[in-house]
């Protein structure tokens, strides 16, 4: 066993600030050695304390399909990846019927996801209807296009409790979006008293240590209210395919390293995108259920991401209770 890895753990678990370069040390284990199995135990360890031994279970509602000026690469609705050719708006009866669905099963909060075609007026009113359609203590999360300051407040006025947005992998280069837009979003979104969750994501083999520190640091910078590791998933066609996906057992080494890196302040973290059952047991405690489109599918209406039953069952059989009703971490507090 190497001594350094076991002293960070520790450092870890009694509530000492992990820094990039130990970050660093966990990431740069072999994913199958005995050090990635402690760092996973470790960070379910501080997840669980840091979580009230609670898990969560988030249901996203894809709003729309086609091609996205933005052209991410990782993301089906790239114009370079030609999954999806036309654009679909699914209808406000559609959305809200989503919405209650996900609400009925159990999920704790629902996301509104629209890609950057959706216009912010648009998105606004349908998204009033679906506030005035749920239980007014559930919470909605906005998962769209970079907006301002006065977006920001208006996104809050329309009941979203907060939103989903992400400095994610390769920002800038394989994306259409300059990093420092991003980062503009979401001190709006913290200025107009929105929370924002974040993952790191997504990852592929190709992606150094260095990237994944770098954007783990962030998150914790920012002092979002969930953090997170996503693996990003196979698209066929897209130019990214070539670098394959990370298998299970390296995405559960990089969720426990990077729990490790947020400690008990930050007390979600996601851990979606396959081989959950690895994920969960390593400290994630968020997942994510889904209906309509998303961005790493290549179907219009996905059960890709699975269902708010089958996320908690996950959840259940890898030892976590699960919050009942509205979401702990995007409830006002
Ligand atoms: S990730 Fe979002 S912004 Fe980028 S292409 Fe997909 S829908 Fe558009």
């Amino acid at each position: 066993m190497n001594n350094q890895i076991s002293q960070i753990t520790n450092k870890a678990i009694d509530g000492g600030e992990i820094t990039a370069l130990e970050l660093r040390s966990l990431l740069n284990v072999d994913s199958l050695s005995e050090e990635a199995y402690l760092i996973q135990c470790a960070a379910r360890k501080v997840s669980a304390a840091a979580a009230n031994g609670k898990a969560e279970v988030y249901a996203q509602v894809g709003m729309d399909v086609g091609p996205c000026p933005k052209d991410c690469q990782f993301c089906s609705f790239a114009p370079v990846n030609k999954v999806f050719p036309k654009e679909k708006v699914y209808s406000l009866e559609e959305i809200i019927e989503k919405s209650l669905r996900f609400e009925v099963d159990g999920a704790n909060a629902i996301y509104l996801m629209a890609t950057a075609n959706y216009k912010f007026a648009d998105y606004l009113e349908v998204t009033k209807e679906v506030r005035a359609a749920l239980k007014p203590k559930t919470p909605m999360v906005a998962n769209i296009d970079d907006f301002d300051e006065d977006e920001a407040r208006a996104l809050k006025k329309a009941g979203f409790a907060g939103v989903y947005h992400v400095m994610r992998m390769g920002e800038g280069i394989v994306t259409g979006i300059d990093p420092q837009v991003r980062v503009r979003t979401i001190t709006a979104a913290q200025k107009a008293g929105l929370l924002v969750g974040a993952c790191v994501e997504p990852i592929g083999p190709e992606h150094s240590i260095d990237e994944i520190v770098e954007k783990a640091m962030f998150i914790k910078k920012m002092k979002l209210v969930h953090a997170g590791v996503g693996r990003r998933l196979k698209i066929p066609g897209s130019p990214l395919a070539i670098h394959g996906i990370l298998t299970g057992v390296q995405q559960a080494h990089i969720v426990g390293a990077v729990k490790l890196a947020m400690g008990y302040s930050i007390a979600g973290h996601g851990a979606g995108c396959g081989c959950e059952e690895l994920t969960t047991l390593a400290g994630g405690n968020l997942l994510w259920a889904e209906s309509g489109s998303n961005p790493r599918d290549t179907k219009a209406n996905t059960v890709i991401g699975g269902t708010v039953a089958s996320k908690r069952e996950i959840l259940h059989e890898t030892g976590w209770k699960i919050v009942d009703g509205p979401s702990v971490l995007f409830s006002p507090r």
